[in-house]
């Protein structure tokens, strides 16, 4: 077998009412709590944050999270003398909580950090709740930022693993249906481009994508057609997380070094910028990740165990591309006010994301790029 490194997550508590009890789990004194006005104007946050002797809350998170946004977190929590983070929402407010714990607690500078490995410092304990089932931040050491430009940077840690996650499925019920379809698909992207990851791909790291694309393919239209389903819920939530974890170990590639330049540059959702361009990527890795493939789209239909790998490649990427339609997101570019004579631009941001191209079956180029994105388009 190939020698292989696995990190695990975070511990986890889950149920209903989980959040609320992470307050056992962080040190006593002033907590740092970050998330979004919507969240909290949903009062998804109220029994967390009454579980918690003395909350400082930041709830100026945007979507696709700026550097100025994150460094008036960390302001505000130096500020109260904060002793923990919690990060409560999607993916944004927890980025900025696994940041502004380690900023707090390391002293170190942010643009010394960029990158893989260069966060060695000490972080403030720090807990992540999840309100969507999508991401998978709160299981990664990873937080992406947004910065001058609309170009993404990343820092990719173990400093960055949080201490406990809670997966309360509850906290989802109330999500629109569009949001459940796009967090949806970007978790079962996180699957698919964790199995295929051409570096570090691993047994363990296989074992969760298996898991997590059955949970979310099984679950993904019952959580959008009948959102109080607690149980298609917490299939979603589970999932998610373990995409999380796999793809924490094995890396994301071609599909998402695509799609960041949809967010940083047009403000398109994550998890719908992943959506549209995922038939696409397959479809140009199909020769090179055809095994990976086919042994995906047995998780999907065992009953194709039987077709060439041809056949069952084909059909892993017409199953997924069918579960973006039948969620109720538009498959294509210009239905998001993308132009068509923005792409040559968006070929060139794409090429800035090597640390996730590096991670793709196959080389994509800016040719290719452009190529991908008039096929979207
Ligand atoms: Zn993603």
């Amino acid at each position: 077998m190939t020698p292989f490194t696995f990190n695990p997550g975070p511990r986890l508590v889950s149920g209903e009412g989980s959040a609320a009890r992470l307050a056992e789990h962080l040190p006593a004194g002033p907590c740092l709590f970050v998330t979004d006005r919507d969240v909290v104007a949903l009062g998804l946050t109220d029994a967390c944050r009454a579980s918690l002797s003395e909350v400082v809350l930041f709830d100026a998170v945007e979507a696709d999270p700026s550097k100025e946004t994150l460094l008036a977190a960390v302001e505000a929590g130096r500020a109260a003398g904060v002793t923990s983070v919690v990060g409560f929402g999607g993916g944004s407010p927890m980025d900025v909580a696994k940041l502004a714990a380690y900023l707090l607690g390391s002293g170190d500078d942010l643009d010394s950090i960029w990158g893989v490995g260069l966060a060695t410092g000490q972080r403030l304990p720090l807990a992540l709740v999840p309100t969507t089932a999508g991401t998978g931040s709160e299981a990664t050491p990873v937080a992406v930022i947004t910065c001058e430009g609309g170009e993404k940077r990343g820092v990719n840690s173990p400093a960055l693993v949080a201490d406990w996650a809670a997966l309360d499925a509850s906290l989802t019920v109330g999500m629109p249906r569009l949001l459940t379809a796009a967090t949806g698909i970007d978790a079962i992207v996180h699957a698919v481009e964790a199995f295929t990851s051409a570096r570090l791909k691993n047994p363990l790291s296989d074992m969760y994508a298996v898991e997590a694309l059955k949970l979310l393919s099984a679950n993904l239209l019952t959580a959008c057609n009948d959102p109080t389903n607690i149980t298609a819920r917490s299939a979603m939530l589970l999932g998610a997380h373990l995409a999380g974890l796999a793809f924490a170990n094995a890396p994301v590639a071609g599909v998402h070094a695509l799609a960041y330049p949809l967010g940083g540059l047009h403000h398109l959702p994550h998890g719908l910028s992943n959506a549209l361009m995922l038939r696409h990527v397959l479809q140009h890795n199909s020769d090179a990740a055809r095994g990976d493939y086919a042994i995906l789209a047995q998780v999907l239909e065992p009953a194709c165990a039987g077709q060439g790998s041809q056949a069952q490649c084909a059909l892993l990427i017409d199953r997924l591309d069918q579960l973006v339609v039948a969620s109720g997101l538009s498959p294509k570019l210009r239905d998001h006010g993308i132009e068509q004579a923005d792409i040559p631009t968006l070929a060139r941001a794409a090429m800035k994301q090597q640390r996730l191209l590096v991670n793709n079956p196959c080389p994509i180029d800016e040719e290719d790029a452009r190529r991908l994105y008039e096929a979207a388009w």
